[in-house]
């Protein structure tokens, strides 16, 4: 016996085809089944006649009428597949119940997509005892039985028999496998029970994994998880509408709705796939046009959906069937080819496809009868599908590590190329710093000495003498200042030119420090080729003494002066001395009673030292 479960992918019209081929079991045709002795879950595939209705020219009366001249054939299935027909199909069937007291059967149609149904219990004098027009086109309550498939309940008297007319009939032409059972209640429910099972923990997986990896997208706003999401939604919503729970629990009352959302779906699941397969495996940045190729097949599932919306279903699978299988055999050469280059998502995504393959492909050896129904190949593809989403969503959790590890690698680097950003900014700051604190300095130099002898200038003359004669006044120290003035200058420039005059400028500089060197001495360029000169002696006479043999050694240089008295440069000084210092009242006194004596050394023939110890008598 084979029971099969509907599967709404199009793979089913697939399964169709293969069943069609190979179940080519042998027919074993009954006259009238003793329903009274039935036990378990019994295939009517084997024990129907069935009548072709080409024009739709029958009805149950004319078929009582005509029944018997009719050309009842049986058919060569276990399981009833009419594909892609046109026709309206009869079904008939015997039941007796050879037992002692009534007995109710249930006979189910196990494919909730079937379009309409219509079924009629005869007795044996040919009357109508029951009857029911359902099916998925029409409303949910139609069905006698609350359930996602059709059942329908048959009771028959003690020791009567009865004939049950199906009569089979499409929308547009498309029919799906039809697997009939017969059942007494007790296994009915316990098939449902454990069927219910089975799709709780199925659906249930979905969606905890689809709410898990939601809340993992909004976490961390990744879109592969957004991708998945959707992916997985779609596909969620493609079996629970197929499997019937959909119309049974959420659209009851709308059957048109319920019949657009199968084909729509599978089109939205193929562009959900393309999207989800290009974000998971990177495919835009590794191949580019076979990406947009794949775009092209997912777009082209979705719109060949479309026609479902006016209420053309059967041209949707004939287009939407070729499209899903060159779209599987793209994805797989896809990761076949990533995982080859090492990808390990690839590999991870290649293995989910290849169990949900697997899966598909025991549920078609079971339909071809090769394989025995049991819990596996009843549920393969509801496994596959299942493992198959789970090892995507680790693979997920992967990639997501994976980014993450590469976002905190890139922001240190950030960070380093901040911190080595900032030192070499710190460096130049520092280095500019030390420029600018050198040039001050320059500055400061420049801004008070005499930029042709290096000597201190006039400003700081000013100052520092200013100081000094403070210092003095409070420490009681004597202060000796003299004032140098080189002789007929005037007559060397004209003589030798004004730079040659300069160049002997610097010479007495020269010499000037190179004699005046003590911690205390300060010397000054007070103008022209006049000098100032704080001495750091005690008295008067050192002071004389250094400023003598200053005046020796600047005669001994023997610069050439032809037209001066000595015929070689010198100089004449004024040397003052105050003691405590309370007497000059600044520094322009003290300059002047200097410069006073060095004019007294001029008018006595020059090149000599004049003193002033005692300011009264320097007056
Ligand atoms: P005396 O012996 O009386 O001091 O005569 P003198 O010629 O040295 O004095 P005077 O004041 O008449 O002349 C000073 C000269 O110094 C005038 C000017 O040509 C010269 N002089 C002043 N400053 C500079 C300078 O920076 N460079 C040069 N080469 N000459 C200068
Ligand atoms: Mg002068
Ligand atoms: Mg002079």
């Amino acid at each position: 016996m084979i029971r099969r479960l509907s599967f709404p992918l199009p793979s089913t019209v697939l399964v169709r085809w293969l069943a069609t081929l190979l179940l080519l079991l042998p027919w074993q045709a009954k006259a009238a089944i003793d329903v009274g002795a039935l036990q378990g879950e019994l295939n009517l595939g084997p024990h129907v006649q069935l009548l072709e209705d080409r024009a739709r020219e029958f009805d149950i009366e004319r078929l009582l009428r005509h029944g018997e001249g009719l050309e009842w054939t049986r058919p060569r299935q276990e399981t009833l597949n009419f594909s892609f027909s046109d026709s309206a199909w009869w079904l008939q069937l015997r039941v007796e119940n050879t037992s002692d007291r009534p007995v109710r059967r249930l006979l189910e149609l196990a494919m909730p997509l079937h379009d309409y149904l219509d079924g009629y219990v005869v007795d044996a004098q040919g009357e109508i005892v029951r009857e029911w027009q359902t099916g998925n086109r029409r409303s949910f309550d139609s069905r006698p039985i609350d359930h996602r498939t059709f059942v329908l309940p048959i009771h028959v008297p003690a020791g009567e028999s009865r004939t049950v007319f199906l009569r089979l009939d499409t929308h547009d032409g498309l029919y799906d496998a039809t697997p009939l059972y017969l059942m007494d209640d007790a296994s009915f429910l316990a098939k449902a029970q454990r069927e219910l099972m089975a799709f709780s923990l199925y659906f249930g997986g979905l969606l905890a994994l689809l709410i898990y990896n939601l809340l993992l997208y909004l976490a961390t706003r990744e879109r592969p998880l957004l991708h998945y999401v959707i992916y997985l939604g779609t596909f969620f919503i493609l079996m629970f509408s197929s499997r019937g729970f959909a119309f049974q629990y959420w659209w009851p009352e709308m059957p048109t709705f319920n019949n657009q959302m199968v084909p729509l779906n599978i089109g939205l699941f193929a562009v959900t796939l393309a999207f989800f397969s290009d974000s998971y495996l990177n495919l835009r940045q590794h191949a580019p046009r076979l990406t947009r190729l794949l775009y092209g097949v997912a777009g082209l599932c979705l719109v060949s959906a479309l026609p479902a919306l006016l209420g053309h279903y059967a041209p949707v699978f004939h287009l939407i069937i070729p499209g899903a299988i060159l779209l599987s055999c793209l994805l797989l050469g896809v990761a076949v080819w990533r995982s080859l280059c090492g990808d390990t998502l690839a590999r991870i995504y290649l293995v989910a496809w290849s169990v949900l393959l697997i899966g598909i492909a025991l549920y078609f050896l079971r339909v071809a009868g090769v394989l025995p129904y049991n819990i596996v190949t009843e549920y393969a593809v509801q496994v596959g599908s299942g493992i198959e989403f789970l090892l995507l969503s680790l693979g997920l959790a992967w990639k997501i590590n994976q980014f993450k590890n590469e976002k905190l690698a890139a922001e240190r680097a950030t960070l380093d190329l901040q911190r080595s950003l900032n030192e070499r900014l710190e460096a130049q700051v520092q280095q500019r710093t030390h420029e600018l604190e050198k040039a001050n300095q320059q500055l400061t130099v420049m801004a008070r000495t005499d930029p042709l002898t290096g000597l201190l200038n006039r400003r700081q003359f000013q100052e520092l003498m200013e100081e000094e004669l403070q210092r003095r006044r409070r420490s009681g120290q004597p202060l000796l200042f003299a004032v140098m003035d080189i002789d007929d200058f005037k007559l060397y420039n004209d003589t030798y030119g004004h730079h040659a005059g300069d160049e002997v400028l610097v010479r007495v500089s020269t010499l000037l420090l190179d004699y005046f060197r003590r911690a205390g001495d300060r010397l000054f360029r007070l103008g022209g080729e006049e000098f100032g000169l704080l001495l750091a002696v005690d008295s008067l006479e050192e002071g004389q003494e250094a400023l003598e043999k200053f005046r020796e050694a600047l005669q001994g240089l023997s610069i050439r002066h032809e037209t001066s008295t000595y015929g070689v440069i010198t100089a004449s000084f004024g040397l003052v001395a105050c003691h405590g210092c309370d007497a000059v009242r600044d520094v322009e006194t003290l300059y002047r009673l200097a410069d006073q004596a060095m004019y007294e050394a001029k008018a006595h023939h020059r090149n000599r030292v004049v003193t002033c110890s005692r300011l009264k008598s320097c007056e």
